[in-house]
């Protein structure tokens, strides 16, 4: 009974936001790397071959550093990791309003997902659905911070429970954005599920080429739960691919669960 209350406990702290720099991750498990889905295996096998060239390896449940940081469906979770002193070349501000006015890091992102947000936010407006930038880039440099002060108030096993490691924040690679309603109202919350701007991201993200990153019943794959608010940019083809097929990163590239 004791074991099962525990197993419990850790499950749940596994389960936190992928995005705020105040409340976030939690780390990873180590698992294996099995496919599950029979169905997408001709596939998932072509994906996977594509995902270990793209890595140095991951033939061994350790975390891994990711090869190519920069490419734009590149993977990373809690057991994919961004170089640490991966930063971005092509770093540039989207023309889109956010909920704070500074023009600093967080509003930042690379040059294709920039122009790509751009084309969505005015997609968005036709629709009448009014959006705002919440925190897209944010370094590794900013991470080790947020992540070393809870480190010094909370110490690092509690840390761990809820504040990403440097490097394993999807945010870093330049291609993830958390957006809200122009309002900023449930801004990167869970309340954010029910407005009129998340069923429209979920319905429509797509066609710019962004995919709801974390999605809703995927927690086991992804290793996070349901984030409405985080869309991540892998170009147009690409996310129209896995709406199509209904699968997440993880398993586009046949590496899941992350952690359980
Ligand atoms: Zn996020």
């Amino acid at each position: 009974m004791r074991y099962l209350l525990t197993c419990i406990v850790l499950i749940t702290l596994l389960y936190v936001s992928a995005c705020t720099k105040e409340k976030p991750n939690s780390h990873f498990q180590n698992e294996s790397q099995k496919p599950k889905n029979q169905e997408n295996q001709q596939s998932s096998n072509k994906d996977l071959h594509k995902f270990e060239k793209m890595n140095v390896s991951n033939k061994t449940n350790a975390v891994k550093t990711v090869a190519q940081p920069a490419s734009i469906s590149v993977l990373i979770n809690k057991k994919y990791f961004l170089p640490k002193n991966y930063v971005p070349k092509d770093l540039v501000y989207p023309s889109v309003s956010f909920i704070f006015k500074e023009k600093i890091e967080k509003r930042k992102m690379r040059k294709e997902a920039a122009l790509a947000l751009n084309k969505l936010f005015t997609g968005a407006k036709k629709d009448k659905i009014y959006l705002s930038g919440v925190s897209a880039y944010r370094s590794y440099v900013t991470q080790k911070a947020v992540f070393n002060r809870y480190v010094k108030e909370d110490g690092y096993n509690n840390a761990r429970k809820y504040s990403a490691l440097p490097g394993s924040s999807e945010h870093q690679t330049g291609l993830a954005i958390d957006v809200s309603s122009s309002t900023g109202k449930c801004a990167a919350q869970s309340c954010f599920a029910n407005t009129k701007e998340a069923k429209w991201l979920q319905s429509k993200s797509t066609n710019y080429g962004f995919i709801i990153r974390y999605p809703k019943g995927k927690e086991s794959l992804t290793g996070y739960k349901y984030e409405p608010w985080h869309i991540r940019y892998v170009g147009v083809s690409l996310a129209k691919q896995m709406k199509k097929r209904n699968i997440t990163l993880e398993e586009y590239y046949n590496v899941y669960p992350v952690s359980k």
